[in-house]
């Protein structure tokens, strides 16, 4: 008698979300690569759902086209234009997918079930619904979902999620669809101990815990946007970010487990669009704090690091700074005009960020005291401080950034030649790895 087969519906495939950035898709032959590199992954018998970014430059140009003709472009028309970016990646992929005779369909965000809030030009994913995508994989075909953008149901607009965001629709679908990983094909070889392009020496990492890589894209590592990984780390969805150019083994994002390396410093990270707004003479008295923040939360602005004085006359007003992201300087000055808690405000658009991120560094003060004295001695001014348990991040003239950065990889041995079981900071009486304080 036959044994019973089953068929290939039946058999439960491995599924993969392979996402594509912008130079990965940039011209014809780049688009046919990764046309090449998703069929591939089908051909050797997983379901593929592919997210693409918009090509080369495309979405800068878009935003470029709305400037010129509108000093401050309508929110909902600029998530309209943006969209399009990644819509025309998309069908050109599936047209190239076709041509190697496969089934394939692209879809919008919209049509892939990516659900939003309303917050144009930076809308937060709240649901997925995927349907669409299972009855298309259901059918054989490879579905390419224009990645960075959504549809809210209460406007029932186009919105766009962020710069970047391209991977946050990865790994969203990826959560929604139990897929096995998601791959974030990019134009580097993973994620490394700096910005390759600015350290020539900067050592590719084969892992790094959900946990540094949101302090890392949090403090500019713009490798994978600070939401994916958010989001990656509270639905447990492995991220394997690797060259679309190479075959090389990539980096891992997972969860912090004990057999992994926990060098004092992983990391040395840097983000050159930000903008310092301070505020002279702000009323003394309690709530006057959270009057300020509260109007710069409702104008939907994200504050980094905060600084603030007492007064020091009686009777005085207090100076109180902080950093938003460039783009966002407009909107957080005029959040705080609104309110009468300072007599003055001043911005400096001039500023950057250097951190540096580890595991290891929980409880070890003495890598602060490094960090400071090696800028320093490069003669850099730190003009703000801020820390986590795992990352300190000093804000410094933007103009110095790239020479803070490879300060302080140098310093902290993070080279490819570096050799992680030695202890870069023995010299000064640490210990090389430290175990994660049980209470933190
Ligand atoms: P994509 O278009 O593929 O999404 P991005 O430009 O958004 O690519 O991100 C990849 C870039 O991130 C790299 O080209 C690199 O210059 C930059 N980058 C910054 N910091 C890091 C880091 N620590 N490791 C890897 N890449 C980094
Ligand atoms: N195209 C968008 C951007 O350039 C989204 C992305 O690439 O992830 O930011
Ligand atoms: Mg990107």
């Amino acid at each position: 008698m036959m044994e019973a087969v089953q068929s290939p519906k039946e058999v439960e495939r491995e599924l993969v979300v392979m996402k594509f950035g912008g130079t990965s898709v940039a011209g014809a032959e780049e688009l046919k690569r990764a046309a090449k590199r998703i069929v591939a992954a089908r051909e050797e018998g997983r379901s593929v759902v592919a997210v693409l970014s918009a090509r080369g430059s495309t979405t800068d140009e878009l935003e470029a086209m709305a400037r010129e003709v509108a000093g401050r472009p309508d929110p909902r028309e600029m998530d309209m234009l943006l969209s399009t970016g990644e819509r025309i990646s998309c069908a050109l992929c599936a047209m190239a997918i076709v041509e190697l005779g496969h089934r394939a369909i692209s879809l919008t965000g919209s049509q892939a079930g990516i659900v939003t809030d309303s917050s144009h030009t930076k809308a937060r994913i709240i649901d997925v619904r995927a349907d669409r995508i299972r009855q298309a994989l259901e059918e054989d075909s490879i579905v390419l979902v224009a990645g960075f953008q959504g549809v809210s149901t209460e406007s029932n607009d186009v919105t766009t999620l962020g710069r970047g965001g391209s991977d946050t629709t990865a790994v969203a679908l990826a959560a929604a669809l139990d897929a096995d990983v998601c791959e974030i094909y990019t134009d580097v070889e993973g994620v490394f101990s700096a910005d390759p392009r600015i350290v020539a020496d900067a050592r590719k990492l084969p892992v790094v815990s959900y946990e540094e890589m949101l302090e890392m894209a949090a403090s500019g590592a713009k490798v994978l946007q600070l939401r994916s990984v958010e989001y990656a780390r509270n639905n447990g969805v492995p991220i394997h970010c690797r060259s679309s150019f190479s075959d090389g083994a990539g980096t891992l994002v997972i969860a912090e487990q004990e057999t992994m390396e926990r060098p004092l410093v992983t990391a040395v990270t840097h983000s050159s669009n930000e903008a310092r707004v301070t505020l002279t003479g702000v009323r003394d008295e309690p709530g006057v704090a959270g009057e300020i923040f509260g109007a710069l939360a409702e104008a939907n602005v994200n504050v980094d690091v905060i600084i603030q004085n007492e007064p020091v006359s009686h009777g005085g007003g207090a100076d109180l700074s902080f950093t938003v992201e460039s783009g966002d300087v407009t909107d957080a000055v005029e959040a705080i005009e609104s309110l009468d808690a300072a007599e003055g405000i001043e911005t400096d658009e001039k500023i950057g960020k250097v951190s540096i991120v580890g595991a290891g560094m929980r409880s070890h003060p003495g890598v602060a005291a490094k960090v400071f004295e090696v800028l320093g001695e490069s003669k850099i001014n730190i003009e703000m401080i801020s820390t986590s348990p795992i990352k300190i991040s000093c804000v410094i003239a933007s103009d110095r950034v790239p020479d803070a950065v490879k300060a302080l990889h140098n310093a902290f041995d993070l080279g490819s030649g570096a050799v992680f079981e030695e202890n870069p900071m023995s010299s000064e009486g640490h210990r090389p790895r430290v175990t994660p304080d049980p209470e933190q």
